[in-house]
């Protein structure tokens, strides 16, 4: 299986970083050796100083497709989850600097916690999901997936045109604003909605 993520796709996150909003979805990949499960605790690397957490709604595809047209998007994923993108922002602002691929940035072991997924149909509307992420007990990402730029079916359409999807992919579908750093001992929970989807320590 592979893990797509998706860069600045909301608009309060892109001006937090001071990025640069481009025409298409950003999309790099990480390996299947950076998911953790089961709430794991996240070991904290020995080559960043800077390790930021970025919430994200995840998609889990459940059909094999290519050239997948937008209007059929919703028949290629059948559940949700929450996911973190760890990011070690240091290597990451150091790789951009010097024009080169983020992949020891993003893609690191263990920089892909994930929780257990629901069946989409639990959901009302997949474009008006809250989701949350608190760091020792407050609130410090609140997030709606309406307010993506590029929503899951056009991810999913875009996606497909470079590389084929396979069942058990998953898409990291971007964070919204208030990253930030994660230290030794930290606690994050995740909420989708009400429900706590994630819930581990910083080791
Ligand atoms: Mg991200």
């Amino acid at each position: 299986m592979k893990i797509i993520a998706i860069g600045r796709n909301y608009s309060d996150h892109i001006k937090e970083l001071n990025s640069k909003r481009l025409s298409n979805p950003i999309i790099f990949q990480k390996t299947d050796s950076a998911i953790i499960r089961n709430n794991k605790p996240f070991f904290y690397p020995d080559f960043s100083e800077n390790i930021n957490y970025e919430t994200e709604i995840v998609l889990k595809i459940n059909k094999i497709g290519k050239n997948i047209s937008r209007k059929f998007a919703h028949r290629y994923y059948n559940e949700i989850g929450l996911g973190i993108d760890f990011t070690a922002r240091d290597l990451q602002n150091e790789c951009k600097k010097n024009g080169l691929p983020w992949d020891m940035a993003k893609s690191f072991d263990g920089s892909a916690p994930i929780s257990e997924f629901i069946d989409k149909q639990y959901f009302k509307d997949i474009n008006n999901i809250n989701f949350s992420l608190k760091l020792n007990g407050e609130y410090v990402q609140k997030g709606n997936t309406g307010h993506m730029l590029y929503s899951v079916d056009e991810l999913i359409s875009y996606i497909s045109r470079f590389f084929t999807l396979k069942i058990g992919d998953l898409i990291f579908t971007g964070t919204p604003a208030g990253v930030g750093e994660v230290k030794i001992n930290d606690r994050l929970e995740g909420y989708i909605e009400d429900r706590k989807m994630l819930d581990f320590f910083v080791k």
